[in-house]
């Protein structure tokens, strides 16, 4: 055993023949639709299916799980790097310390209302990724008077006013203290990726000598957020370092573990693939690179796998896979991406990867996303008001499962994206956004006929001016 993950296990469930069986198949299939979570060996069965016509009854239900759990909610953010300061040296990151290519930098706080700035007041986003490399420098000291300055920006917008809402944050893992004080500022979740749960693969990527090596303590980082009171987390692998097949069921190993200590699975998976970072030659070396089937076909696997959990994707993936996947169980994802340091107040929107951790492949504005949504039916939200009302943890995961959580769900995403459309749409987005509205709105009246009069009064209100209204 590595901590929870039994490698070995894994690896003999992989191992294992199995007859493609519709029956089976389909039993595990209801499983995840009464959104309970998958056990290993029912994961290691679907990862094994090559019958066409079984996978096709398998993305069908993905999607129904998701309609069922999330509807047709989109949710976006934005990532914000805050410094490329880094005493780790993973082979595949282009902040690793030994990359004397890349172009150092730590924004000060000024500079952070800047970019701040720039993502709520001219762009439109209302949620941010914040993102850390691992150095005393921007230690938690560092990590918390940032986001204290992200949440103090309020900038005048069209019509009424601009503010980042909920801040995740991405940063390497931290005691226990140290979590209790990213509660106390206000985060979102929390989000630490484990990048491979094969521990052998793990300790040659992280080269012997540095902090990152210890697989254990970047394992266990979620059972210290729990103990800190930090109950949103967020999982994640970066693919194409191990067989893709033993990862998800690793993570599935994960959830279960955080359902069985703390009666709290993870509130979001992550799955980025390793892509181009400037002078990083492991890239372009690795043995286990994913390819587009494999990655749409584990994203429709742990859609089912981890039902109520949120699954995000990223502008490192180009548009066409991420209008696919969203199709498959996403429901979140981020626009208008810029991943270099200081890179939104700077207004640079080529990609320079002297000042980036890798290369992004869809660098599509957050406008062009939500029209592109809206065509496919979804609706973008900007709904920040779970953390804010107490909707985490033990109760969002009860929420959820329930299809009770749908509801605020709903009338909080046609709050918010009005909102957005009236701040910052063009006028072509603004059509189509509003005309998705009016389905919404006559959807909400027939479902939830008791809540329609204060929905419309809440709309109303947001014509005139006021922010933030939220169920
Ligand atoms: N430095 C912190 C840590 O390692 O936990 C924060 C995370 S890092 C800035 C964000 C994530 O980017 C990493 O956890 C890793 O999964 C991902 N990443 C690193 N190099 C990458 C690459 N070349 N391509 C895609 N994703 C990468
Ligand atoms: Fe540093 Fe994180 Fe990059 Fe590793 S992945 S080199 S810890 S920034």
């Amino acid at each position: 055993m590595d901590g929870f993950i039994p490698t070995e296990k894994i690896e003999d469930l992989l191992a294992r023949e199995e007859k493609e069986d519709a029956f089976r198949l389909r039993d595990i299939l209801q499983k995840a639709l009464a959104i309970e979570t998958l056990s290993p060996e029912e994961v290691a069965y679907l990862v094994k299916i090559r019958s066409p016509e079984l996978w096709e009854e398998v993305e069908r239900t993905a999607l129904e799980v998701k309609k069922r759990v999330y509807d047709n909610r989109i949710v976006t953010f934005a990532p914000l790097y805050l410094a490329n300061l880094c005493v780790n040296n993973c082979l595949y990151c282009g902040f690793r310390r030994d990359n004397h290519l890349m172009r150092r930098m730590v924004l000060d706080l000024d500079r952070v209302v800047e970019e701040t700035k720039v993502l709520c007041g001219e762009i439109g986003h209302k949620r941010l990724i914040v993102v850390y490399g691992e150095h005393p420098q921007t230690g938690i000291d560092y990590i918390c008077s940032t986001i204290e300055s992200i949440y103090s920006v309020r900038v005048p917008t069209r019509r009424g006013y601009g503010s980042i809402r909920r801040v995740n944050v991405n940063a390497p893992p931290m005691d226990v203290d140290e979590l209790r004080r990213l509660k106390e500022v206000g985060i979102g979740t929390y989000q630490v990726f484990q990048e491979t749960y094969h521990r052998p693969t793990y300790e040659q990527v992280h080269p012997n000598g540095t902090r990152k090596h210890d697989y254990l303590w970047r394992l266990y980082v979620m059972h210290r957020a729990m103990e800190a009171g930090i109950d949103d987390v967020g999982l994640g692998v970066l693919f194409g370092l191990y067989d893709w097949r033993f990862e998800v069921i690793a993570l599935v190993y994960h959830a279960l573990e955080l359902e069985r200590e703390f009666n709290i699975g993870p509130h979001t998976i992550s799955f980025p693939r390793l892509e181009p970072a400037i002078n990083t030659p492991y890239v372009q070396e690795a043995r286990y690179k994913v390819s587009d089937g494999d990655f749409l076909r584990l994203i429709t696997i742990l859609r089912l796998a981890v039902p109520y959990t949120g699954l995000i994707i990223t502008a490192r993936e180009p548009a066409w896979i991420r209008d696919r996947a969203i199709q498959l169980g996403i429901t979140q994802t981020d626009a208008d991406t810029r991943i270099g340091i200081g890179a939104y107040s700077d207004r640079i929107t080529e990609q320079e990867l002297d000042r980036q951790q890798f290369q992004l492949g869809d660098t599509r504005g957050l406008d062009e996303l939500i029209r592109d949504l809206a065509d496919m039916g979804y609706i973008t939200s900007f709904c920040t008001a779970g953390y804010r009302c107490g909707r985490t943890g033990e109760t969002i995961m009860h929420l959820l499962k329930s299809g009770e959580e749908g509801k605020f769900c709903k009338l909080n995403a046609i709050l918010t994206f009005k909102e957005w459309l009236e701040d910052f749409a063009s006028e072509e987005t603004k059509r189509v956004g509003e005309r998705l509205i009016e389905r919404e709105m006559e959807e909400v009246k027939s479902r939830f006929p008791e809540l329609y009069p204060a929905l419309q009064r809440y709309y109303q209100e947001l014509e005139v001016g006021k922010r933030d209204l939220y169920f």
